[in-house]
């Protein structure tokens, strides 16, 4: 079987740790398409965000606590940079993960594509599964918001790390998103998965960016396998992180009602066939999308799995 996850960064990693746990008993292949609207230069380092929790989650490297990063991470250049006055001073750059952002910058310098240094990179973690960038172009989230009286366009990190998404905020642009094109085997995985999965990332900054790539959204909505989301909110909330704020800014509910409606059914020109949410969400109602309700925290690896086991049977293809 081959499972194809659309996925962001942290709620997406820990998703993907039940995946693969999972497909590893049926003998699936999993491929992951990642989001890259988070991807920002700085300090002359191109920094990967979500690529990276997923790297460093499945490698057995992150820092559970803090959520992001390194375990035993240190912040040695960072006090260095903050000594020069060096901009940006919000951005946390642990020492270890500026490791894997020199190699990554030195090998994108040297013209290979960010879905061929993923894989370079994924050569130390073996995270058990494909990762693929949705795209080798240019593609950053901007936010549209009010500061200091003005109406500007910030990037993602900006507006999510220094303000903490607490500013009056109006819409998302995913720059460079219209020239884009999918990465190498982005395209090729969907087409020959037997399911698709949306994992329960956020859907406004993290899965909509991948689908915004043109050609992605068209290879899951018309493609040949079930399509199958996992809700990122439970009871009325995000389990952690801002989806609530992201969502309020495009005007759909904090519900599992809500965000199933966002996807919408396939048979209506939305993506799903199947809509996963909690036991608590069990009377989510989304027109034309078959909902399962069952325990959605992914509290260890094997309450994920269990997820994901649910998640396949919804699909009909367990
Ligand atoms: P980011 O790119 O690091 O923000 O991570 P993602 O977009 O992949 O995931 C963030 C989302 O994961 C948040 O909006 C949460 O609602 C969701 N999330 C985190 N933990 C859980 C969990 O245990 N269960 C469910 N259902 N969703 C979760
Ligand atoms: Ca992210």
């Amino acid at each position: 079987m081959r499972i194809v996850v659309l996925t962001g960064g942290i709620g997406g990693a820990r998703f993907l740790v039940g995946v693969r746990a999972h497909a590893r008993q049926l003998g699936a292949e999993v491929t992951a398409v990642v989001n890259v609207g988070d991807d920002v230069r700085m300090h002359g380092l191109q920094i990967c965000p979500d690529l990276d929790s997923v790297m460093y989650t499945l490698g057995g490297a992150a820092d559970p606590e803090r959520g992001w990063g390194r375990t035993g991470e240190t912040w040695v250049v960072k006090e260095e940079l903050a000594k020069y006055g060096a901009e940006p001073g919000w951005f946390g750059l642990g020492d270890k993960d500026t490791a894997t952002h020199l190699v990554r910058t030195t090998l994108l310098s040297a013209g290979y594509p960010l879905s061929q240094v993923t894989a370079a990179l994924c050569d130390r973690w073996q995270p058990g599964l494909t990762l693929l960038p949705a795209t080798d172009d240019r593609l950053e989230t901007h936010v549209v918001v009010d500061v200091d009286g003005e109406r500007r366009a910030i990037h993602f990190q900006e507006w999510w790390v220094r303000h903490r998404g607490d500013l009056p905020t109006h819409r998302f642009v995913f720059v460079g998103a219209d020239t884009a094109k999918p990465a190498p085997g982005v395209l090729e995985a969907i087409g020959a998965a037997d399911v698709v999965l949306l994992a329960p990332s956020n859907p406004v900054v993290s899965v909509a960016p991948i689908l915004a790539v043109p050609g992605i959204r068209e290879a899951v909505a018309d493609g040949p396998a079930p399509v199958v989301g996992v809700s990122p909110v439970i009871a009325g909330a995000p389990v952690r992180g801002m989806a609530d704020r992201c969502l309020a800014t495009v005007g759909v509910p904090v519900t599992a009602t809500g965000v199933g409606t966002l996807y919408g059914a396939r048979a209506d020109g939305g993506l799903l066939d199947g809509w996963l949410v909690d036991t608590s969400d069990a009377d989510t109602d989304v027109p034309g999308v078959r909902t399962r309700a069952v325990p959605l925290w992914m509290r260890d690896e094997q309450a994920t799995a269990a997820m994901v086991a649910a998640a396949l049977e919804l699909a009909g293809v367990s």
